[in-house]
């Protein structure tokens, strides 16, 4: 099974993604935390994408889709994956459904976080003390948000027509969502 976390950035998909891996044995890919190693290993692609994280923009799909077929390829042992942060547009949602067709799957379930994005500031101002992500500063967060709601938020038709969308309360505590989406995925 292969599952789609979706949600704006800030919602808990990174959280939840790996609770998930701990209970159920799927295999996380986030293109997020793939950027932020490419970056931390001072790779060339990490030196490309550096400016573009920092700003809170969205890296190129050409880019973002490599590391996903990438990884898809060195893992074809795992269960199922659970994509976090990716697909972020259209483009890389169609490509991810032609990766998958030629790994004979398909995307199962796509898990939807709703939260209030006014609370969601508040979040990512409580998460850059403490962990110091360079990207979660508020003013990055504003951007962050706008790439978020004018290239990602499309997605939400494209797998709502295909009947994938399944929406969980994200505002709750850690737990709460937990068990939201597990409700969801026992249901599927
Ligand atoms: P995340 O940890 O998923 O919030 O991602 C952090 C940053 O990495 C984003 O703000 C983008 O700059 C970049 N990024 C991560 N995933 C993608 C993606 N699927 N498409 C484009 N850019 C991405």
């Amino acid at each position: 099974m292969n599952l789609v976390i979706f949600g704006p950035p800030g919602a808990g998909k990174g959280t939840q993604a790996k609770r998930i891996v701990a209970e159920r044995g799927f295999m996380q890919l986030s293109t997020g935390d793939m950027l932020r190693a490419a970056i931390a290993s001072k790779s060339d692609l990490g030196q490309r994408v550096e400016g573009i994280l920092k700003r809170g923009e969205l890296v190129s799909d050409e880019i973002v889709c490599a590391l996903i077929e990438d990884q898809m390829d060195s893992h074809k042992e795992a269960a199922g994956f659970i994509f976090d942060g990716f697909p972020r547009t259209i483009a890389q949602a169609e490509e991810l459904d032609e990766l998958l067709v030629k790994h004979d799957q398909k995307v199962d379930a796509v898990i939807r976080l709703k939260v209030d994005e006014e609370a969601l500031l508040e979040r990512i101002t409580q998460r850059f003390k403490e962990q110091g992500r360079k990207d979660d500063n508020p003013e990055t967060f504003v951007v962050r948000l706008q790439a978020y709601n004018e290239q990602t938020a499309p997605l939400l038709p494209y797998y709502g027509e295909k009947g994938l969308l399944h929406e969980v309360n994200g505002m709750g505590s850690i737990e709460e969502v937990a068990l939201g989406i597990a409700q969801v995925l026992d249901g599927i």
